[in-house]
């Protein structure tokens, strides 16, 4: 969804929004029941803890104390294709919730979209309704808006 503005090239030599650490494994993708088990289909390997109405990836943490996503493959990248999670569709974008209202920030830990300027990154959203088809997920997945986190500079208010 971001392919305007972020290259698969950067995306495939940095993978960090891939792995997780105890400070940030609220981030880790949620999952509906019908994407859950289409991906359970595919890929049986791969298994999931229940998460409000959600689903989130089963993940063991590893001896250097992070957390990989079992969808990542260290070579090629995520192996899920057109089935990977909305979250990580529109991520290093996060929908949050701040004050009882909904915003859209962005996440700094992204080497590549925390470089650009505040103009592209509004900008970007603008483009094709992409803030509109956020909020509008959001309405049916609710489980995908995260708590606000002090440090995510908010790009976008929704409409009162
Ligand atoms: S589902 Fe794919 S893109 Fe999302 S965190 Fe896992 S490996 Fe990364």
């Amino acid at each position: 969804m971001l392919k305007n503005i972020l290259k698969s090239s950067d995306c495939a030599a940095c993978k960090i929004c891939c792995v997780f650490d105890k400070y940030d494994i609220w981030e880790t993708p949620v999952l509906d029941d019908e994407l859950k088990n289409r991906i359970s289909e595919r890929f049986p390997q791969l298994s999931f803890v229940k998460k409000g109405e959600g689903w989130l990836f089963r993940m063991e943490e590893s001896e250097d104390e992070l957390f990989y996503c079992p969808a990542l493959d260290k070579n090629s990248g995520c192996i899920l294709g057109e089935d990977k999670p909305f979250d990580c569709k529109i991520w290093p974008y996060r929908i949050m919730e701040l004050g009882g209202r909904r915003v859209i920030s962005i996440a700094s830990i992204c080497p590549t979209m925390f470089k650009k300027p505040l103009s592209e990154l509004c900008a970007e959203l603008e483009k094709n309704n992409l803030a509109d088809k956020i909020f509008e997920f959001a309405d049916s997945h609710p489980d995908i808006v995260k708590q606000y986190e002090y440090g995510y500079p908010v790009l976008k208010v929704e409409k009162a």
